[in-house]
């Protein structure tokens, strides 16, 4: 079977221990399927872009021995892309430019389609694409069933921002296509953002994707592991105990303190995603 997989941080803080099983299952699946493993820094949000991160991240990748299949690609290079894919989008009348502030919009989470049909000019306006009134369902590995209508939840969403940011939503689905991935293999706290990424995904006649979501970290507050909640960076000089403990929390058969590279191939040959907990979060807390 063709696998393409991938491990996706945003470098908005250092990795911490939840990004760390979310890289060891990523890779384990992937290799474990014979499949490639790439990973994209997903850098669009530049407000929110803490310094050094970047850095920790490539860092990270070095001292835990795993190895990209192709080279990093940074999503801060790429943004002509992502326009091009509005400007598609928009000849097929699928996007709106929406004067909507969030000051406007209040506490109403569900965007009401306000400016749908307002005809506004693309330059200095918010994006939005519009969604259907049909429930959209996919088979997550791990989850199982998972189904939202999107206009009934949410209403037609944002793609770029009036500031000129491009949502993650679009860029992660134009890359998964454009880099070819098969599989995605990621936090659960990305589960309620999965039906946005089909239905664009769909609407741009991109091929349909596996989903995992991995139960999450939590700290000792019932908190998930964050850069938010202050999680702490991952100790570099501490890779092998930091993989074992990972490899753990995802349940998997032991594996012997070595080199990452021997710890991830043990872990690689011992791969087996039904010993994952099926749940949301993982028992017990984390640092
Ligand atoms: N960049 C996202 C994050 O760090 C993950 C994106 C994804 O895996 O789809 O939370």
């Amino acid at each position: 079977m063709a696998y393409v997989g991938r491990f996706a941080p945003s470098p908005t803080g250092p990795l911490h221990f939840g990004s760390l099983i979310t890289a060891v299952a990523s890779y384990c699946d992937a290799h474990a399927h014979q499949g490639k493993w790439l990973v994209r820094i997903e850098d669009t949000d530049i407000p929110r872009i803490y310094p050094g991160s970047e850095d920790h991240i490539l860092r990270c990748i070095d001292a835990f021995q795993f190895e990209a299949d192709d080279a990093i690609i940074f999503q801060k290079d790429r943004l002509d892309l992502y326009d091009a894919v509005i400007d598609q989008l928009h000849k097929n009348h699928l996007v709106y430019a929406c004067q909507c502030t969030r000051k406007m919009l209040g506490s109403n989470h569900i965007y009401a389609g306000t400016c749908r049909d307002l005809n506004l000019p693309f330059e200095h306006h918010a994006i939005r694409v519009k969604v259907s009134d049909r429930e959209i369902c996919f088979n997550d590995r791990l989850q199982g069933t998972h189904c939202s209508n999107l206009q009934q939840d949410l209403g037609d969403f944002v793609l770029k921002r009036r500031d000129g940011i491009i949502n993650y939503q679009l860029a992660v689905v134009v890359d998964d296509y454009l880099q070819g991935m098969t599989h995605v293999v990621r936090g659960a706290d990305l589960l309620d953002n999965t039906e946005r990424q089909i239905w664009l995904g769909s609407i741009l006649g991109y091929p349909k994707l596996e989903y995992m979501h991995l139960p999450l970290a939590m700290n000792d507050q019932g908190q998930k592991l964050s850069k938010q909640n202050m999680a702490q960076a991952l100790d570099l000089n501490r890779a092998p105990e930091l993989l074992q403990q990972a490899i753990r929390a995802l349940h998997q058969p032991e594996v012997d303190l070595d080199t990452p590279a021997h710890m991830l191939r043990q872990a690689i040959a011992q791969w087996d995603i039904q010993h994952i907990p099926h749940t949301k979060e993982l028992e017990g807390s984390y640092l």
